[in-house]
């Protein structure tokens, strides 16, 4: 592949980022600060709002997108990423940038592997639940009491898992002050996020179902974690990175 070089800002921390791909043997690692590490459930350090990976001294927040795309692009190995920055850009607030940075990359990892039986983690109203089957497929659903949002369910298949990649990050124009006064989403801006108001969108949504379908892409990202793909039947209800970091961490295979 041709070096591919992408720039942005973090999401959270509003920090300039650059992000090199570079091939290399072996699994797929993070190279930060002279410190190269594997994106594994084991290394998260925290959940709030994005999922954060830490080891030695390198900490990485919002990694979630970028291992979504290596997800959808089956890249398990063969790859070094290289990150000058404490963020991962978040680009347009979606996978799209990062599967197209990807698209001359050839598939490779591990054969995906059967479920070792039936995994649930829950809290409150949230589970995620995990159970063996011949084929990889993923249910997710979400509900907000918003007029424009209410309950929303994806589906894939039929919904190829590529299709999920153009969704956005989503949030509330009613949250953004107490979220900035805890430091948070400081690189928000209506260029990489879908934004609600109280009633409806303060801009327009790319697809009818945007939140769930993000949903779903932040859950594959989370679930790359576990270091290798699985085949089961994957359904979460209002799932969090916490939750879905917990179910990872249930997957991680400490033998690849
Ligand atoms: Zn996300």
């Amino acid at each position: 592949m041709s070096e591919v070089v992408i720039r942005g800002v973090g999401l959270h921390t509003g920090a300039a980022a650059t992000v090199r791909f570079h091939p290399s043997e072996g699994p797929v690692r993070f190279w930060l600060g002279g410190v190269a590490f594997r994106p594994l459930a084991s290394r998260v350090v925290e959940t709030t709002r994005s999922t954060v990976l830490a080891e030695q001294e390198a900490r990485l927040m919002t990694v979630e997108h970028l291992l979504a795309a290596l997800y959808i692009r089956g890249v398990w190995q063969g790859l070094l990423i290289e990150v000058e920055g404490p963020e991962v850009p978040i680009l347009d607030g979606s996978a799209q940038e990062w599967l197209a940075a990807l698209e001359g990359l050839v598939p490779q990892g591990p054969p995906p592997q059967p479920l070792p039986g039936s995994l649930r983690v829950a809290e409150g109203k949230s589970s995620v639940l995990a159970q063996p089957a011949a084929q990889f497929s993923l249910t997710v659903s979400i509900f907000f009491p918003h007029p424009k949002i209410g309950y929303q369910q994806v589906q894939c298949p039929p919904t190829p898992l590529k299709a999920l990649a153009p969704a956005r990050t989503f949030g509330f124009l009613h949250e953004v002050e107490a979220l900035r006064a805890q430091g948070l989403i400081q690189g928000a801006s209506l260029e990489n996020a879908l934004v609600y108001s109280r009633e409806g969108f303060v801009n327009t949504p790319r697809m009818l179902q945007e939140p769930v379908w993000h949903k779903a892409l932040d859950f594959l990202g989370d679930l790359y974690l576990a270091g290798r793909p699985y085949l089961g039947q994957f359904m979460v209800h209002r799932g969090s990175h916490r939750l879905h970091v917990e179910l990872a961490k249930l997957l991680q295979d400490p033998t690849w």
